[in-house]
């Protein structure tokens, strides 16, 4: 009889890792305390923003210009809080993203340009996930991962100065199906402070309804991760060949 160990990947011992949102404030709530400690141990933070927020409020009165500036002003605030390195904008219209050729290829361009050895998402393969944005980035995302290093995708990336990049994880945030618990106790309060940066999406009860859910969420996990921790963040993390016919990427 013959055994098959899979080695998951560790997400502590990349040195650049690319965090890629649908929304302005999906890493910072999905992932915040654990990209401030990726950055704090010296890991390059980059951050991708798929669409650019214009949906994002209640007001009929609020323009889409106005609200797409106030959300990029405070995706900024908020990752400059956390270490973010750099951040770029695909701006695709909040709310109706669709897997798209342009999407496709837009994605794998942006691997192949700033070159992680990771790269996070949100996990689209979350049961009951109703917005068409998180599903349609968490899919092409991973497509991106799979493809970025094969030169039959979008070779005119290449002839336009470009190379080949593979990385060698892909991860998801917002996760039932967790395999990679992080301890981040010292960071938990630069996620918060991450989140209120975020005014024109949480303020007042809503705000507080978060940070309370969130904090409860990340105490649990540490309970059951039994580490000594008070905080914990969860991912699941996958190699790219995990990615494609494999029966056990699931429950792994
Ligand atoms: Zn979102």
């Amino acid at each position: 009889m013959t055994s098959f160990q899979v080695q998951l990947p560790d997400l502590l011992q990349y040195k650049r890792i690319l965090f890629i949102q649908p929304h302005p404030d999906d890493n910072d709530i999905g992932a915040g305390a654990t990209i401030a400690k990726l950055a704090a141990s010296g890991c390059e933070i980059h951050y991708l923003t798929v669409t650019d927020g214009r949906s994002g409020s209640d007001d009929p009165d609020l323009s889409s210009e106005k609200l797409i500036f106030t959300r990029r002003e405070e995706q900024l605030a908020a990752g400059q809080r956390l270490g973010v390195h750099s951040f770029h904008w695909l701006d695709y219209p909040d709310g109706h993203l669709e897997d798209t050729e342009s999407l496709r290829s837009d994605l794998i361009w942006s691997i192949r340009l700033i070159r992680p050895d990771a790269i996070i998402t949100v996990d689209p393969w979350l049961p009951y996930e109703a917005h068409i944005d998180h599903v349609v980035t968490g899919k092409v995302v991973s497509y991106a991962g799979l493809f970025s290093g094969n030169p039959h995708f979008f070779p005119e990336h290449l002839s336009s100065g470009l190379a080949l990049h593979r990385v060698e994880a892909i991860g998801y945030y917002a996760t039932a199906q967790p395999n990679t618990q992080i301890s981040v106790d010292k960071y938990w309060t630069h996620k918060i402070e991450a989140i209120r940066c975020h005014q024109s999406q949480f303020s007042g009860e809503s705000l507080q309804f978060l940070e309370d859910y969130l904090t409860t969420q990340a105490k649990t996990l540490a309970v059951h991760a039994k580490r000594g921790s008070q905080f914990v963040e969860s991912f699941k993390l996958l190699t790219p060949l995990m990615l494609h016919m494999n029966t056990q990427a699931f429950s792994m």
